[in-house]
């Protein structure tokens, strides 16, 4: 019987058909998954700031501030990428080589808290759409109910 394959994210063992390989490594869907988002994430913060900084690429001061936000604050590359386009279009700040990643600190509970009142706003309205759709609904279905009342009451009659 073959060794089964273990997913190096979870230590999971895992069966032929769940096994997903990243950079020759091992995962299980779960943590394939995670990793997957998680390159994507790192590849939108990089291009963000190549894009906002003029940077062929960020600097190695940037790449050493990335992973210190990154292991000492715990903080992910979609935040940090969110953190500083708040700071650049939302508080018109110069994203300035010179500071880096400098401000993610400053501005990231700012960001996020932006960022929350955004999803709130959002979910009200997504909450508003649904409760018309939902009186649609009720509405249709009510006129169909008389319909079928009606049509009970004539055959009573
Ligand atoms: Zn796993």
């Amino acid at each position: 019987m073959a060794r089964l394959a273990v997913c190096k994210g979870c230590g999971k063992s895992l069966q032929p058909d769940e096994k997903h390989i990243h950079n020759s490594k091992s995962y299980c869907s779960d943590c394939y998954s995670s990793i997957k988002r998680y390159s994507e994430e790192y590849k939108s913060l990089i291009e963000f700031i190549c894009v906002n900084f003029e940077l062929d690429k960020p600097t190695g001061i940037m790449f050493k501030q990335i992973k210190e936000l990154k292991d000492e604050f715990n903080y992910s590359y979609a935040a940090m990428t969110y953190t500083l386009w708040y700071c650049k279009e939302i508080l018109n700040k110069t994203l300035d080589k010179k500071y880096g990643m400098a401000l993610i600190k400053y501005y990231y509970d700012e960001a996020r808290e932006y960022y929350e009142q955004q999803e709130r706003l959002k979910n009200q309205v997504a909450k508003l759409e649904n409760s018309t759709v939902i009186t649609r609904k009720i509405k249709q279905s009510n006129s169909k109910r008389n319909n079928s009342v009606s049509l009970i009451n004539l055959e009573k009659y």
